[in-house]
């Protein structure tokens, strides 16, 4: 997420959405649409990123439909509602795998929380983030330590760049074999 900066900020933010336009699109992509009929993705895998407009997850990955699951959220931080989507990923949909990846220029980072509060007039959590391998590694232990995600091998923490699209691979975890 990018919160929007410099001139023209304004007169961008009063634009809405075309309704209309979204519609007739789908029209066009029902007509040409792959059909799946398994649910379960075929990487075994689940990406958590940011909601990021600039992120396209699939491309950036290599991924394609049917491939993997995909939890974004403004930041990519793993809260409850991203634990309580990997839970079912994991125990029902044989997902092994998990991919955090944040990213550069992202909204939450180099802010705190309270001034986000004073910003949105909401009294949330809002995960902001100091320091990109601090905050990947926070939320990869919180994954690796939850008992309902045993099924998971391996996470990887990411940091994608919205400038060049390159990846930075900054922490990876791999469970232990058991005893
Ligand atoms: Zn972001």
């Amino acid at each position: 997420m990018a919160l929007p900066v410099g001139p023209g900020g304004e007169q961008d933010a009063a634009r809405m959405p075309s309704v209309e336009r979204l519609l007739t699109s789908n029209a066009g992509y029902a007509a040409a649409r792959a059909q799946l009929d398994n649910a379960r993705p075929s990487q075994h895998l689940a990406v958590v990123t940011c909601m990021d407009a600039r992120i396209d997850v699939f491309a950036a990955l290599g991924l394609n439909l049917g491939e993997s699951h995909v939890i974004r959220n403004a930041g990519g931080r793993v809260t409850d509602d991203v634990l309580r989507s990997l839970a079912i990923s994991c125990n029902l949909l044989d997902v092994n795998a998990v991919v955090v990846m944040q990213h550069t220029k992202c909204g939450l980072a180099g802010i705190t929380d309270a001034e986000l509060q004073e910003r949105t007039g909401a009294e949330l959590d809002f995960f902001s983030i100091s320091d990109h391998g601090h905050a990947l590694r926070e939320d990869i232990d919180l994954l690796a330590a939850k008992p309902y995600l045993a099924p998971l091998k391996v996470i990887a923490g990411f940091v994608f760049n919205t400038e060049t699209g390159v990846i930075d691979d900054v922490v990876r975890w791999e469970r232990p074999p058991a005893d």
